[in-house]
């Protein structure tokens, strides 16, 4: 059985419906899906019903943004129940952060002669939520980028003029929250935080200490080695093993649905904490 358990439908920066990315995982041999948009569970009852359809397994999921020392970290919540009072407080606490932020690098960017950049960028939100991504499409749209990376590097990024920072809930609060919900909480892709070995270490000290249960060793095409590395830290922490393609849109090879390595043997796969799913 396939499992991919982390990645994005238009509930936040993805492009495809939740319904559209089930449907395409079905046809990519996915057997079992977890949907995890950033900061909120909209698409989930779309997908676990398309999933029915197809005979998959779907997992509810989430993808929370964090902070810790100062940095912002992705924690997924899987198996959580999508309607408990937790999740919601989670959700409406992020939709408030992101709307504010929302507002300020809209600021910002008129402040650097790119106007209407809120409707621009909700343009491409739609019904859900506002992520960066949003607006580096606008900032495209408007030419002053010739690509979403590049109006990263150019504008949005950590300390670029658009950059705006955000009092993301702490990781404690992120941890009570997924586990309040029934879910296991999973620190995403840790190796896209260009961390130190040292602070690594620091962090999953921190985050098995405040309830974290899972690493995500595999995120869609990593290079050799990082997934055997990962693996022996979750194997040290006594952590559970998560892999997923964090996909985002199609045409992007490196994170398409269903399209990553195996677990290394050493690992504990998730999924053998849900024997009845
Ligand atoms: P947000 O959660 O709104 O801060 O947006 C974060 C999302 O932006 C990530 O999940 C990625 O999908 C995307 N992202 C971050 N950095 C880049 C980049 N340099 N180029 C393209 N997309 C990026
Ligand atoms: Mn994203
Ligand atoms: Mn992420
Ligand atoms: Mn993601």
């Amino acid at each position: 059985m396939l499992y991919d358990l982390h990645c994005h439908s238009t509930a936040s920066d993805g492009s495809l419906t939740p319904e559209a990315v089930v449907q395409r995982a079905h046809a990519r041999g996915v057997g079992a899906l977890a949907l995890t948009d950033h900061d909120t569970t909209i698409g989930l009852a779309e997908a676990a019903e398309a999933a029915r359809s197809f005979n998959m397994r779907f997992i509810a999921g989430i993808e929370l943004t964090a902070q810790w020392q100062g940095r912002s970290l992705h924690v997924l919540g899987l198996n959580i129940q999508p309607n408990h009072p937790s999740v919601q407080q989670a959700q409406a606490h992020q939709w408030g952060l992101r709307t504010e932020r929302a507002l300020a690098i809209a600021q910002k960017l008129s402040q650097l002669n790119l106007r209407g950049a809120l409707e621009g960028a909700q343009r491409y939100a739609g019904q859900g939520v506002i992520c960066r991504p949003h607006f580096a499409q606008f900032i495209v749209d408007s030419g002053a980028a010739p690509s979403v990376n590049a109006a990263f590097k150019k504008y949005l990024a950590a300390n670029k003029p658009a950059d705006v920072k955000v009092n993301w809930p702490s990781l404690m609060q992120v941890i009570q929250w997924i586990n309040d919900a029934g879910g296991i909480a999973v620190l995403a892709h840790p190796d896209k935080y260009t961390l130190t070995r040292t602070k690594l270490n620091q962090l999953l000290q921190a985050f098995t200490a405040e309830g974290g249960r899972g690493l995500e060793v595999i995120s869609g095409r990593q290079l050799p080695g990082i997934a055997d590395r990962l693996a022996v830290l979750a194997h040290t922490y006594n952590l559970l093993a998560s892999c997923g393609s964090d996909f985002h849109h199609p045409n992007q090879p490196w994170q398409e649905l269903g399209s990553f390595g195996k677990l290394p043997h050493i690992c504990q796969p998730i999924w053998q904490a849900w024997p009845t799913l």
